[in-house]
């Protein structure tokens, strides 16, 4: 199995000085390495669910290649103010402040099953608040899937103590 972690680069002092950033967008120029990142996301998310939801922005592009391969609908999870439709939100909280994750409040039907997709979890908060939002919009969340894990922020663990059952590739 390709080893992902050699297409992703780090940048230092990204966005603020002493953090350590994962840059997927090397990935992404990679078209094999994009290919293969899908298709190993493929093999560990299963098929029990109708929807990938993918958290704004750098998740859209895994969740929707991912929903193509598996024959999945896509499901936005937008920042504050971006959806055309009444929309449901959460907000969580940031290093420094907050943010608010949105979607349309008639996106899911009660009951659907969905995938939640991003490219990385850190501290989980993200990911825990686009949980949160499927879930009051009375979707189930059945597993979440990220590219890269940073196991020492404690995210999927936090994820997983919230109910959600995590996979991902590169840690
Ligand atoms: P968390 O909420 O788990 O602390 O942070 C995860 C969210 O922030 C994800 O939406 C992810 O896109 C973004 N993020 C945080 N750190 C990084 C990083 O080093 N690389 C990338 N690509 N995204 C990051």
């Amino acid at each position: 199995m390709r080893d992902l972690s050699a297409a992703i680069r780090t940048i230092p002092d990204f966005p603020a000085p002493g953090i350590q950033f994962r840059d997927i967008t090397t990935l992404l120029l990679d078209g094999a390495a994009f290919g293969a990142c899908i298709e190993q996301l493929a093999a560990v998310v299963g098929e029990d669910f109708n929807l990938v939801a993918g958290i704004e922005a750098r998740g859209f592009v895994f969740a929707a290649a991912l929903a193509h391969s598996l024959g999945k609908g896509v499901l936005l999870l937008r920042k504050r103010n971006k959806l055309p439709g009444a929309t449901l939100g959460v907000n969580y909280a940031l290093e420094y402040g907050q943010d608010r994750i949105e979607m349309h409040a008639d996106a899911v039907a009660p009951g659907t099953r969905v995938l939640l997709v991003d490219d990385l979890i850190a501290t989980g908060g993200t990911a825990k608040a686009g949980a949160a939002l499927i879930r009051q919009a009375g979707g189930v969340v059945v597993r979440a899937a990220f590219v890269i894990d940073l196991p020492d922020l404690g995210g999927a663990d936090a994820l997983r103590a919230d109910g959600v059952e995590v996979v991902a590739l590169v840690a």
